[in-house]
């Protein structure tokens, strides 16, 4: 008989939680974790190997701690008139928010957020010990300043998680929104800008709120827009008095050499790596309107991916999908599923594929 996690002493708040799991399936088309499917420019991919060439001559040694040159990548990319000292990296901003976490939230404490949003936040949270609390969202999963600073004022949680635009909805989140919550949280708020760069060019970012907003961090990813999801690259801007608490709590040393100068690299070509972003809303677009022809109801989007409605059996639909060799997201939203926008080819053949299955309830 095989061990199971049942047989082995492991942290009782853990037990009977089941981990992360996206399904990977080797399919043709592959739209159900909001990926880039556009691949890095060829040419910004040779200067990413030379990069880490040069990188691996030093690999005897351990790696920039402070990973500097990639800090001043991220303040330069960013604007807003961020200083390196305000910036941190590390292997995905899955990895960000754990060390946010482990350094704001832990044993006794709540995190909280708006549902439905970005599946990790409860896992992330329990894993350091904390608890999680899930608020709500109006009817059409927008957010009311008055509402959602009601409830945070409510829960007094130590960490809230604002994502925004929000996954796995597409909604976009006003300043106004961010800054009510912040005023009501008595602990960190976490804007989660993952889906930012697909936003409206003139939507203006979280940023612009953190001068005198000492507990704000805004989070973002080269996972998405910059189709960097396997190199594994997060970072986020607060105050430099928040990147000194997540000193506490990273590991030494914890962004490979290999990683710094590809991610750097990558940012050096950062106009050329978002060079498909516009096509890619394009895509996005263009799969809101189908949908809406073919009877269901897409949820507004200011991301790479859209939430639709309408949908009698998710289930039996997503397999239908898959049995076409189409993988999008089921994401537990009744009479809903989520698809990323891929390349034009792979939108049309989920499309196709979808109007020659069921129409919309
Ligand atoms: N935040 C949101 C809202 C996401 O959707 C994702 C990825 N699906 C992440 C964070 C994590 O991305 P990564 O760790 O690849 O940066």
């Amino acid at each position: 008989m095989s061990t199971s996690l049942d047989d082995l002493p492991l942290r009782d708040d853990l037990r009977g939680l089941t981990p992360y799991g996206a399904p990977q399936a080797l399919l043709p088309v592959t739209l159900n974790v909001n990926e880039n499917t556009h691949p890095v420019p060829r040419e910004v991919a040779a200067d990413i190997l030379d990069a880490v060439a040069q990188a691996l001559q030093d690999v005897n040694r351990y790696p920039d701690r402070e990973f500097t040159t990639l800090r001043e990548g991220f303040a330069d990319y960013l604007g807003h008139g961020l200083s390196p000292s305000q910036i941190w990296a590390a292997n995905g901003s899955n990895e960000v928010l754990q060390h946010l976490l482990l350094a704001f939230a832990g044993p006794g404490r709540t995190a909280f957020s708006f549902a439905p949003t970005y599946s990790m936040y409860p896992l992330l949270t329990g894993a350091t010990g904390a608890t999680y609390v899930a608020g709500t969202r109006e009817a059409d999963y927008t957010l009311d300043p008055e509402r959602a600073a009601a409830q945070v004022a409510d829960v007094q949680p130590d960490v809230v998680f604002l994502c925004a635009p929000n996954n796995p909805t597409g909604t976009a989140a006003s300043l106004e929104v961010i800054a009510a919550v912040y005023d009501a949280a008595p602990g960190v708020v976490i804007v989660d800008e993952a889906y930012q760069e697909f936003a409206p060019r003139d939507a203006p970012s979280a940023l612009t709120l953190l001068p005198g907003r000492e507990r704000l961090v805004v989070s973002r990813t080269m996972s998405k827009a910059f189709a960097f999801a396997g190199a594994r690259v997060g970072y986020l801007a607060a105050d430099p008095a928040v990147i000194d608490a997540l000193r506490l709590v990273r590991l030494p040393y914890h962004l490979s050499a290999l990683t710094q100068a590809a991610a750097s690299a990558a940012l050096r070509h950062a106009a050329t790596m978002l060079g498909m972003v516009d096509a890619i809303i394009g895509e996005r677009d263009r799969i809101s309107a189908t949908l809406e022809a073919l009877g269901y109801t897409p949820a507004p989007s200011s991301t790479n991916f859209v939430l639709f409605s309408g949908v009698d059996d998710p289930a039996r639909t997503w397999q239908q999908l898959y049995d076409r060799g189409i993988l999008i997201r089921d994401v537990g939203i009744p009479h809903s599923l989520r698809v990323t926008a891929g390349t034009a080819q792979e939108t049309t053949a989920f499309l196709d594929a979808l109007a020659s299955i069921d129409s919309g309830t």
